[in-house]
């Protein structure tokens, strides 16, 4: 399967390309939500790992802008007192969120994703 990661930490990233690349799937990379809305325009994802908090563009102006339909997993570790959790758990394309530090978000995309 191919997937983009979003994500503005080349850290994080990496990470996750090198966990799935080992599993045979293909990844993109974007670092920003500006980057992450143009990739998702011009390709053809199976899902989109897509941080909240990012530069240009965050995670939930992405979600808002973004008229695919691809399912989407949330990388980030929420805070209570963040406004936009709301509309993000309301869109039907968001399939789950993985808080950071990832241990099982291959198994966790795999699943969800064998099943739609
Ligand atoms: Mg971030």
């Amino acid at each position: 399967m191919k997937f983009l990661i979003a994500d503005d930490e080349l850290l994080i990233r990496k990470s996750l390309v090198r966990a799935f690349e080992s599993k045979g799937h293909q990844c993109e990379e974007a670092q920003n939500g500006l980057e992450a809305l143009k990739k998702i325009n011009e390709n053809t994802y199976h899902a989109i790992l897509l941080d909240v908090i990012m530069p240009e563009k965050n995670g939930y102006e992405v979600l808002l802008e973004m008229k695919k339909n691809i399912p989407v997993f949330i990388i980030s570790a929420f805070t209570g007192d963040d406004t936009n959790i709301g509309y993000i758990q309301s869109d039907p394309r968001v399939k789950d969120y993985i808080s950071k530090p990832f241990n099982h978000i291959l198994e966790v995309v795999e699943q969800v994703l064998g099943k739609l």
